[in-house]
């Protein structure tokens, strides 16, 4: 098996994991039939009255929004918080492809906004080795290397606390920190081939490099992992953002941490980015045609979408003014649910396309203004990113916060 990405023609179910993500359904993924398989909590709304009392300040549209949608022990991090007591954050980025995409700015937007409003160190996991062992077409280590620099300057334009966040590769970091490769070598001898096995589907075919690598990204989870940013605290409370295909490396995260005697991670899970086609797929940098990137001109975002973004209107302009959009498959809708902050206008068009005073081109045209001014200004904040400050981001150095 080359790469476990595998495009099934019409699955009968849902089929999501670390490499797949494809509904059965053109409504997208059924979130709540995938809360129940993977056992994690449906973020309700008591618990986000609790997370609005607890911090004094209303959540993220996000949230609010059910674009994060699940956790894992949540409560149990707000309640450290409450006691005035320390936690920290930690998420990652594959850097197979120069050019980020929208899809992949959705868990980084909600970190930002946690560290701000928790005031909390946070650790980004640039995952340079997985690349490499996972694409077929990446021929070094180096090109992987390479490109976890290149992200890294995605990463810091969403505007992170540059003293309170540590950003690493894992080539640089397994190299120097024996303590991090400690934790990793405690967890592989905890883990068993059978358990990855029936957690991520691995066979016999599968590298090997691949079958440890689950042991490499769950070890950020312990701040134990890193004695230089947490100045050796070694049990603070870990949260982790993430989009819910990364549930399963958490799943056996949580699973091997008790074993070690370390805290299991809490997690906050967030929904797919649609592909421009429809919600069946996910945005999804080897198909160029489903994805805005963060590097497209402002003249590409508007022919791709009025181009490529699926319409949830009528067949003609007469049968949509009479019966009205769908706004559960109309993609230009459903980017505006992610990009447009401003809840009262987006009740408003939602209202006016439904009942089809609104046609998709109008929503197409709200959707570009939108989109031409967040990647416009990302491009902005991105070309401000110098060598030099990435350099200050992914230096180990003991982060800004009292634990
Ligand atoms: P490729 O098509 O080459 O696999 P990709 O666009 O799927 O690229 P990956 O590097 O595989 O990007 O993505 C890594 C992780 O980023 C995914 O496992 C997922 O957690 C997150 N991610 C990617 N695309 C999306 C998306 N559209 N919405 C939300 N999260 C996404
Ligand atoms: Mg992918």
């Amino acid at each position: 098996m080359a790469d476990n990405t595998e495009v099934i023609v019409n699955p009968k179910e849902d089929i999501v994991d670390p490499w797949t993500v494809q509904s059965s359904s053109d409504k997208g993924v059924d979130y709540d039939r995938l809360i129940e398989k993977f056992g994690s909590m449906r973020i309700n709304d008591d618990l986000i009255k609790r997370m609005e009392k607890v911090t004094g300040k209303p959540v993220h549209h996000f949230i609010r929004r059910g674009i994060f949608f699940s956790h894992r022990e949540l409560e149990m991090i707000l309640e450290k918080y409450e006691q005035k007591q320390p936690f920290y954050l930690y998420t990652g980025r594959g850097p197979s492809s120069e050019a980020m995409h929208l899809g992949h700015l959705v868990p980084f937007i909600c970190t930002q906004w946690l560290q701000e409003t928790f005031d909390v160190p946070l650790v980004i996991q640039m995952t340079d080795d997985e690349k490499f062992l996972w694409k077929e077409e990446i021929k070094d280590p180096d090109q992987t290397y390479r490109l976890a620099y290149e992200n890294a300057k995605d990463i810091i334009a969403c505007g992170f606390d540059i003293n309170k966040t540590f950003i690493f590769s894992d080539i640089d970091f397994i190299g120097g920190c024996p303590e991090f490769y400690k934790n990793i070598c405690r967890i592989e001898k905890k883990v068993t081939f059978n358990q990855v096995k029936a957690i991520f589907g691995f066979n016999e075919s599968n590298n090997i490099g691949q079958v440890s690598f689950p042991a490499i990204q769950a070890a950020p989870s312990f701040s134990s992992s890193f004695p230089k940013i947490f100045g050796g605290h070694t049990r603070v409370p870990c949260l982790i953002p993430c989009a819910i295909d990364q549930d399963p490396y958490f799943r056996m995260t949580r699973d091997v941490a008790p074993k070690l005697k370390f805290l299991k991670p809490a997690l906050l899970h967030s929904v797919f980015f649609p592909a421009l086609q429809g919600a069946q797929g996910k945005m999804s940098s080897s198909d160029p045609t489903s994805s805005i990137f963060l590097t497209d001109t402002q003249k590409e975002i508007e022919d791709k979408i009025n181009k490529y973004a699926y319409s949830g209107g009528g067949a003609t302009l007469e049968e949509h003014r009479k019966k009205g959009g769908d706004l559960d498959t109309d993609v230009s809708y459903q980017y505006l649910r992610f990009f447009l902050e401003d809840d009262v206008k987006l009740e408003r068009l939602g209202k006016e396309y439904k009942t089809g005073s609104l046609t998709t081109g109008d929503l197409k045209k709200e959707l570009i203004a939108v989109l031409q001014k967040l990647v416009g200004g990302h491009q902005e904040k991105r070309q401000r990113v110098t060598e030099d400050i990435v350099k200050q981001y992914m230096k180990p150095r003991p982060l800004n916060y009292k634990f």
